[in-house]
């Protein structure tokens, strides 16, 4: 099929190349062009087509071709009287040709170079892989050896299920190991979830698989992808009843078929007549993950038990490694102490936010502010004192600004917030609420009542900062000058007005 492709390809370019050769000498006496110009032009778009599309020896010809048709033009066009001038020119387009053709093929040489390493590499796996398959299960081999007799296969199949299953290893294994690609390179869980459950189906051939994820502290099961409507599985696995609890207890899959044949499990499914197919605990050493629940799979196969353990593995580390890059992600972007944003998270969200607010013409107002004497605080109280104020500020910080305000500790006592869609008299507002919390608030630490005050400076977006580092720049120059007003109190720029601060 494929030769009959390449040669169907082959003599299609050189019928136009042939085709093109008399068409370019008409062109080229009819519009006095001089020798190679038009075979160059005619024969240039066949040539890229032939080297791009087809094999070296098929691109290699027809460029061939493509070349004796520009000396041919030579010898065909009657109205070149100075030959010898125009010779030169045909030479270059044939050397133009040659040249196109020679790029296209280094560069597919180059891919076809990665494209090979990479094959034999995958290659090179699998026959690894199903070599010490082979050597830790020798009898299994020399069961699907077509010399053995019909006996001895059978017997020797009731011992390994994986025979009697016909099951393709290297197959199976080129599965797992595209599994394993996929979930280690998906690092976060709207991502992997999806993932989970299509590799899951596909590889156990089943209708229903649904991933639920298990909080230690609220000792709750969540399932990870609530809205898949497509998944439609009305069981719903519950952490203290039925199999769920019993898996969660004892971090082993659960066969349906298994708890209907066992006494004691028995009473359990009656608790649970809902049960799907398949329970399995998704667990990363003693810890529990989640549970990965299957229907409508093929139970009876004897290697299914085998392959959802090997799955379920596999995912449960792919989950805990996307749950620990996302804290690691969230550990790095918060401020240790407060929990609010850290500077450079800030920096990025302003940024961000500014030029979201550019394209859909929204407002934005910025809130800074800084603890007043809170160096004469420190020394007056000690430093713990200081880091439990800090604290409790960024505390009301969050109980005062709107649930959507992007919040952050922008340095030692200074703390910011970015407000959506608000206008400057809101902000101004909200400020105010702030300030006159931290002043009537007393701060309860180790049986003393402590208090702070704090000065802010706001202003709102285009009123006049243009950019998110001016925004900052303007809000901070507000606060420096409540700080000169006498502290403890607001100042901001309202829009429209000459730049005189208002309280
Ligand atoms: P002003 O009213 O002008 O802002 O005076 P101030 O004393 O607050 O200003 P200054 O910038 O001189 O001092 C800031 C102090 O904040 C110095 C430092 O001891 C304190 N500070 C910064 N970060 C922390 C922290 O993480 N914990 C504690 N306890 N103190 C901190
Ligand atoms: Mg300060
Ligand atoms: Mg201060």
């Amino acid at each position: 099929m494929r030769n009959y492709y390449t040669a169907i390809q082959f003599w299609s370019y050189s019928l136009l190349v042939v085709c093109l050769c008399p068409l370019a000498v008409f062109l080229g006496s009819y519009m006095g062009w001089p020798l190679g110009v038009a075979p160059l032009l005619l024969l240039a778009p066949p040539v890229v087509l032939a080297a791009i599309s087809s094999q070296r020896i098929c691109y290699w010809t027809i460029t061939a071709l493509a070349v004796g048709a520009c000396f041919a033009e030579i010898f065909f066009r009657s109205d070149i009287s100075h030959v010898k001038t125009t010779y030169p020119l045909t030479i270059m387009s044939a050397a133009v040709l040659i040249g196109i053709t020679l790029l296209i093929d280094l560069y597919i040489g180059k891919l076809r170079g990665k494209l090979s390493q990479i094959y034999t590499q995958n290659d090179d796996l699998v026959r690894q892989l199903y070599q010490s398959q082979k050597e830790s299960a020798p009898d299994f081999h020399q069961t699907v050896s077509q010399t053995e007799t019909k006996d001895r296969q059978q017997n020797e199949s009731k011992d390994n299920p994986a025979a009697e299953a016909g099951v393709n290893y290297p197959l199976l294994l080129l599965t797992l190991q595209d599994i394993g690609r996929r979930i280690s390179t998906n690092q976060s869980n709207e991502l992997l979830i999806p993932t989970v459950i299509s590799t899951a189906k596909a590889s156990l051939q089943c209708e229903h698989c649904q991933v639920y994820l298990w909080d230690s502290k609220a000792r709750t099961l969540k399932n990870a992808l609530p809205a898949r409507s497509r998944d439609k599985l009305d069981y719903r696995p519950v952490h203290n009843r039925g199999v769920a609890a019993w898996v969660i207890e004892n971090r082993q899959i659960l066969m349906r078929n298994d708890a209907e044949k066992d006494t004691r499990l028995k009473r359990i499914l009656e608790e649970d007549p809902h049960m799907p197919d398949a329970i399995a605990p998704l667990t990363v050493g003693s810890e529990l993950i989640g549970l990965l629940i299957i229907d409508k799979v093929d139970i009876d196969s004897p290697t299914i038990g085998r392959l959802i353990y090997i799955l379920s593995n596999i995912y449960a580390l792919g989950i805990k490694n996307s749950q620990l890059f996302k804290r690691i992600e969230e550990m790095a972007s918060r401020d240790g102490l407060t929990g609010l944003f850290n500077h450079a998270t800030f920096q990025e969200k302003v940024h961000e936010l500014v030029k979201n607010a550019d394209a859909q013409s929204t407002t934005l107002c910025l809130v800074m502010s800084d603890i007043d004497h809170f160096k004469s605080f420190n020394d007056t109280y000690g430093h713990q004192a200081g880091d439990f104020v800090l604290k409790e500020v960024s505390r009301i910080w969050k109980t005062v600004m709107p649930e959507n305000a992007i919040l952050a500790r922008y340095g030692g006592e200074e703390f910011i917030g970015l407000l959506l869609d608000h206008e400057y008299s809101q902000a101004m507002q909200i400020a105010e609420d702030l300030r006159e919390t931290l002043e009537n608030c007393p701060i309860l630490f180790e049986g003393q009542q402590l208090q702070v005050t704090a000065s802010f400076g706001v202003t709102e977006y285009r009123h006049p900062a243009t950019t998110s580092n001016e925004l900052v720049r303007v809000a901070d120059e507000y606060l420096y000058k409540a700080k000169e007003n006498g502290r403890n109190q607001v100042m901001g720029m309202a829009p429209n007005s000459s730049r005189k601060p208002s309280t």
